[in-house]
């Protein structure tokens, strides 16, 4: 039987709760150093200033004694130039620097592990956050644009069964700078300049990559639109300006989404026309419901029209996602179920080849039958890709890296039954995690990647072999 039967009749059915909205101008909304987790609850990272926009970071700075304006001044270096070593942050007095820096700067990401493939130009970067939970980001260079994949949460709650995040259980969600970081720091990575090594380790023809990192998408582990206030509050650091934030074209950053309606339906009146990616997998019901659990609560339908009004709404096309599984949703009839229901929308049909899991017995589709499945969709008036498998090498990383991890703590807070019975929690830190990777394809979505080993690895201080 294959496992995806096995889900049948298991998937979550309660209503969600509503998500909560969150303040991010004032500092007390956000977790201070000082406040303990409350029990049962997952500990949030000491505040750190991208968890606050330029107003909650002066009247934070202004509370610790500091002049206001320090917290532009530490902004400045922070998003503008790349740069947290307090020594290198000469236009604040010496006496203030270090205080400065370990109050509102304080490490968010600790690298366990750099694996690199594409002669560099792809770099799979495992994370640990102050409470040990294992995170990964994915950054990509290519001839005319840096991305970088981004975790959202520390694990998932959504229980996908095809993803290898969804094997483990929540742990918890990351806090707005946690996400920014791993932006901030890929961006440091890009302007290195070592993305442009050339592929083969520089042994083939060497590709210059820019050295200005453009492009951000959500689609590490987690469910983005689960955690929703965070994840808002960094999309608008990533687009204001320095010193508030990044200054990245909101056009640029992809939001990925296994279809949590009322949450499609709230980012759409946020007024930051980020591209909307809705992780579709089955045009009808009876298959959405075993693949993507969330299904039973929102249909198909539903969920389209959701992102048919975000569309509307941004001006953008939506990306529909689809990873095409051997024998399971791979039938010529779906890609015509499926070429019916996006003719004429504003839409983009994204076909992932799939990344099985460790103990899947899913598989990719053959090429035949992919290519079949792109001829039916096209002829169906639907512009559709195949996401491109440039990375797959180092692929395992995604997920699976954060997995075999010896120091992976193992206690998610939520089992993967009981979210099932429960339904899937939004915003409140409790579920099912799994991990993956990714890789880009000609529209600036990676693609999730799973399994297979690494063909190089390095650490930042060194050899890092696994
Ligand atoms: N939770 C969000 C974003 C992270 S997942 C979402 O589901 O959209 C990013 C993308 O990777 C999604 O489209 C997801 O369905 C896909 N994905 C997950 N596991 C995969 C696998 N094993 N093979 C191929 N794609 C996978
Ligand atoms: Fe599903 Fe995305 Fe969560 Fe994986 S990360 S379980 S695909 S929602």
């Amino acid at each position: 039987m294959h496992r995806h039967a096995k889900m049948v009749g298991v998937m979550p059915t309660t209503a969600l709760p509503v998500l909560p909205a969150e303040a991010v101008t004032s500092p007390q909304a956000v977790t201070s150093p000082a406040a303990p987790a409350r029990p049962g609850r997952p500990a949030m990272p000491p505040q750190h200033l991208a968890d606050l926009d330029l107003a909650g970071r002066r009247a934070w700075l202004t509370e610790l004694g500091h002049k206001a304006y320090r917290a532009d001044q530490i902004s400045r270096h922070y998003f503008g130039r790349l740069v947290r070593d307090p020594a290198a942050m000469t236009d604040i007095p010496a006496a203030d620097r270090d205080r400065l820096a370990t109050a509102v700067l304080p490490p968010l990401l600790t690298q366990v592990r750099e694996r690199t493939c594409d002669g560099g130009a792809t770099r799979k970067s495992l994370w640990r956050l102050h409470d040990g939970a294992l995170i990964e980001s994915v950054l990509m260079g290519y001839p005319d644009r840096v991305t970088v994949c981004v975790s959202s949460q520390a694990g998932c709650g959504m229980g996908c069964p095809f993803c290898a995040t969804g094997q483990g259980g929540l742990r918890r969600n990351l806090s707005t700078a946690e996400i920014v970081d791993q932006v901030v720091r890929s961006a440091e990575v890009a302007a290195s300049g070592v993305l442009s090594s050339g592929p083969n380790g520089g042994r083939g023809p060497r590709v210059t990559v820019p050295s200005r990192l453009s492009h951000v998408v959500f689609m590490g582990m987690g469910e983005p639109l689960a955690n929703y206030a965070r994840v808002v509050a960094a999309l608008r650091r990533l687009v204001a300006p320095p010193p508030e934030g990044l200054g990245l074209s909101a056009r640029h950053l992809t939001v990925s989404t296994v279809g949590l309606v009322p949450a499609i339906r709230r980012l759409a009146e946020e007024n930051l026309p980020v591209t909307l990616a809705l992780s579709l997998h089955a045009p009808d019901d009876d298959l959405r419901d075993e693949l993507v659990p969330v299904n039973e609560r929102w249909k198909v339908a539903e969920v389209l029209q959701a992102a048919w009004d975000y569309a509307a709404r941004s001006g953008r096309r939506v990306s529909i996602e689809y990873a095409l599984i051997r024998d399971v949703n791979d039938q010529p009839w779906r890609a015509d179920l499926l070429g019916r229901l996006l003719a004429g929308k504003l839409a983009h049909v994204n076909l992932i080849p799939l990344n099985p899991t460790p103990g899947s017995r899913w598989d990719a589709s053959t090429k035949p039958v992919e290519r079949e499945f792109v001829r039916r969709l096209r002829a169906a008036g639907v512009a559709t890709t195949v996401r491109d498998t440039r990375g797959r090498e180092i692929d395992g990383a995604c997920g699976q890296l954060a997995a075999s991890e010896p120091t992976l703590p193992s206690s998610p807070l939520t089992s993967v039954g009981a979210v099932r019975r429960a339904g899937p929690v939004i915003d409140t830190g409790a579920s099912v995690a799994q991990t993956r990777s990714l890789v880009q394809d000609p529209v600036g979505i990676p693609g999730k990647l799973v399994q297979s080993g690494w063909a190089d690895s390095r650490g930042l201080g060194g050899k890092a072999k696994r």
